[in-house]
């Protein structure tokens, strides 16, 4: 959970000051959305594969709560505690019932973007519980006090001398050495010492499947399985979209993830997890916070569909040059775009805005979620619930006029054409952000109107 004073524009405006930064941000996330696109291309059934992973999305959506019901049912007889959250709040605080229960005041978590929504770390922390993210991109934004920028790459938008800079102090390695090697070397040290003094570990949940109860967690770094495997207590975390209806859609979703979000044929670590072990309790968190809504909303259900692959951050070029932190939002992206104003219209009203309506996030989102034409709805409903910015609302409803006005609209252009000779500085001084950036071109001499009658034949 993340507040901010600030707008999109705002915080993009601090990302941009770093320029260098920006441009490596931008080549980065490139750079993945090309090797996303040589795994798509490698499969001839792509789009076949995508629209399998759609229609099945669209019959959960449909019948939500009976697989939901059906998955608790399963999961109880499988001896798994199953508990349901309203919201935010109640999530927490069943989780620190937990650990109360258990009088535990640390634990491991693995990378759950549902606990950066609800902001369980703060929460916990709060409480005097202490939480180590295991995700190594997850601590590296947990020691600099930050949040995660990208919902896969949680620290893209640091540089590896940054991050030596940050194990010196916080893990005390040598000072001025930021090989990404012997970082990784230095962080699994760390992390282990954690992984095997932690009683309860929390992880996020990527499918939970109805039919059988069992749910399953992608990691790259198997971090989720050693906190889990040497915990007594197993607490996984989901939001009530990520149910699938069947096991065997599990190689529908597993092979559109791992390609869409790294280029990867498959996540390095799928684990499944059906029941506690011997000895092991295990509880499973299912969250609504905001998403019965949502559902209701007929021109953005669609948007629960999302696996959270991060194939549209990745290609969008807003994103890209302006940073996932901008977004003031846990889950930043064209994506969260559209969840975050549905959780607050008001402090989300400048997301929808922050595209330029390409369509390249809808063209490659695995489950065909139509992003860019959501984000254009959510202008129109902004704007009519009375949330847009208003100097915004006043400059289109200036323009609406002198373009449904024609006369006006010759003076208007005149009046332009003049200014921009006779005292330029009006219109390049810095003030004008398009001035900022650009050279400003010189005025015509006259309108295309005007030279349209001179030489039309
Ligand atoms: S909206 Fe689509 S592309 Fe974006 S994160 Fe979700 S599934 Fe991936």
């Amino acid at each position: 959970m993340q507040n901010s004073e600030h707008t999109h524009a705002e915080l993009a405006e601090q990302f941009n000051a770093d320029e260098p930064r920006v441009n490596w941000h931008d080549e980065t996330l490139w750079w993945i959305r090309q090797k996303r696109d040589k795994a798509a291309h490698n499969i001839p059934e792509w789009e076949q594969l995508r629209e399998a992973a759609s229609q099945i999305k669209n019959n959960v959506l449909s019948n939500l709560s009976e697989y939901l019901i059906a998955f608790e049912e399963k999961a109880k007889q499988n001896g798994i505690v199953v508990y349901w959250a309203a919201d935010a709040t109640e999530h927490n605080t069943i989780v620190y019932d937990i650990l109360q229960k258990h009088a535990v005041t640390q634990i491991v978590k693995s990378k759950s973007m549902l606990t950066e929504e609800c902001g369980l770390n703060e929460y916990l922390q709060q409480q005097g519980v202490e939480v180590i993210d295991t995700d190594l991109g997850e601590r590296i934004v947990q020691l600099s006090k930050e949040h995660p920028s990208h919902i896969v790459l949680p620290c893209i938008h640091k540089k590896k001398e940054e991050i030596g800079a940050l194990f010196h102090e916080h893990l005390g390695t040598p000072a001025g050495n930021a090989d990404p090697q012997f970082l990784t070397n230095a962080a699994r040290l760390h992390l282990r010492e954690k992984f095997l003094t932690r009683r309860i570990a929390l992880t996020g949940i990527n499918f939970a499947v109805a039919e059988t109860g069992e749910f399953v967690v992608c990691t790259n770094e198997g971090n989720a399985d050693m906190g889990a495997h040497l915990a007594d207590v197993h607490i996984a975390c989901m939001g009530i979209e990520k149910i699938i209806p069947q096991r065997k859609h599990l190689a529908v979703f597993l092979r559109l993830l791992a390609r869409s979000a790294t280029g990867q044929p498959v996540t390095t670590y799928s684990s499944h997890f059906k029941k506690p072990r011997k000895g092991q309790e295990m509880h499973i968190v299912i969250v609504d916070n905001g998403r019965s809504k949502q559902l209701g909303r007929k021109d953005f259900r669609n948007s629960l569909k999302c696996i959270r692959c991060a194939a549209c951050f990745n290609t969008c070029p807003v994103y890209r040059r302006s940073g996932g932190h901008s977004y003031h939002t846990a889950i930043s992206g064209p994506i969260g775009s559209i969840l975050a104003p549905n959780l607050d219209m008001k402090q989300y009203a400048d997301l929808p805005f922050a595209s330029t309506l390409c369509g390249s996030c809808s063209n490659v989102c695995p489950v065909k979620i139509d992003i860019h034409q959501q984000l254009y709805k959510w202008r129109q409903v902004i704007v009519q619930d009375g949330n847009a910015n208003m100097m915004k609302k006043a400059s289109m409803q200036g323009m609406a006029f002198t373009l449904s006005h024609p006369s006006f609209y010759r003076v208007a252009g005149k009046a332009a054409r003049w200014a921009f000779k006779a005292i330029p500085f009006m219109v390049n001084n810095k003030f004008n952000p398009w001035y900022r950036q650009r050279e400003m071109p010189e005025a015509p001499k006259q309108s295309f109107g005007e030279w349209y009658k001179k030489n039309r034949k």
